[in-house]
């Protein structure tokens, strides 16, 4: 089973990845993983330019593509073929989110890039106000923001976000306590995987 956790910076992906990877593996064996990857040359670049400065957009689009490709091939199929449950912080709704003008042109890049992808079982997109998602960077990271972490980036991203539909997508409300997204997602969770 293919999971992915996404949202913005702030939402709680971190957190709840790590949950669901704590209780999947009381009967799974589970690989969690990101994007943009920090085994690739393309995810290291992405990574320093959220610290050193944003990359061209057609630049930015071009590496996670190729950084994708190479986490699909390298881990994320291996592991699934081993019989791994996979949980991705972060993939391709990030892309859209922040490489995408708005939503119309996020769902246009995401036809643009289907054939290259595999869908996930399920992408848990945890919705959350920039506000309160920005109070939480400030504590998490001592009031270090990178260069993804601005307000207008972040606006534009939540709406992207919020807009995304499709069978695989379950949306969940990332303002309650990580309790409650954790149940939200635990109980839409054990459903999906009754037909595994
Ligand atoms: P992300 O991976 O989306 O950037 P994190 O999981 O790192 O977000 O969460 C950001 C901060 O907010 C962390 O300090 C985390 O402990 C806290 N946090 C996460 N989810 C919640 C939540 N639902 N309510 C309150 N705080 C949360």
């Amino acid at each position: 089973m293919f999971i992915v956790v996404d949202g913005i910076d702030g939402s709680g992906k971190s957190t709840l990845a790590r949950e669901l990877k704590t209780e999947l593996e009381v009967t799974h064996s589970v690989f969690l993983t990101g994007e943009p990857t920090s085994y690739s040359i393309w995810g290291q670049r992405l990574r320093r330019s959220a610290v050193e400065g944003r990359l061209p957009i057609a630049q930015e689009l071009e590496y996670f593509r190729i950084d994708r490709a190479w986490h699909l091939d390298h881990h994320i199929k291996p592991a699934l073929s081993a019989g791994d449950v996979v949980i991705s912080d972060r993939y391709v709704d990030s892309t859209l989110a922040f490489q995408a003008k708005d939503a119309d042109d996020a769902e246009a890049l995401y036809r643009s890039m289907i054939n290259e992808i595999l869908i996930p079982d399920i992408t848990f997109i945890i919705n959350c106000s920039v506000d309160v998602a920005i109070q939480r960077i400030k504590k998490r990271d001592r009031g270090k923001f990178s260069q993804y972490e601005n307000r207008d980036t972040l606006v534009k991203a939540a709406l992207i976000y919020s807009a995304r539909q499709g069978p695989h997508y379950v949306h969940l409300d990332g303002s309650r306590s990580s309790k409650e997204v954790m149940t939200q997602a635990s109980k839409r969770l054990a459903a999906q995987m009754q037909y595994y």
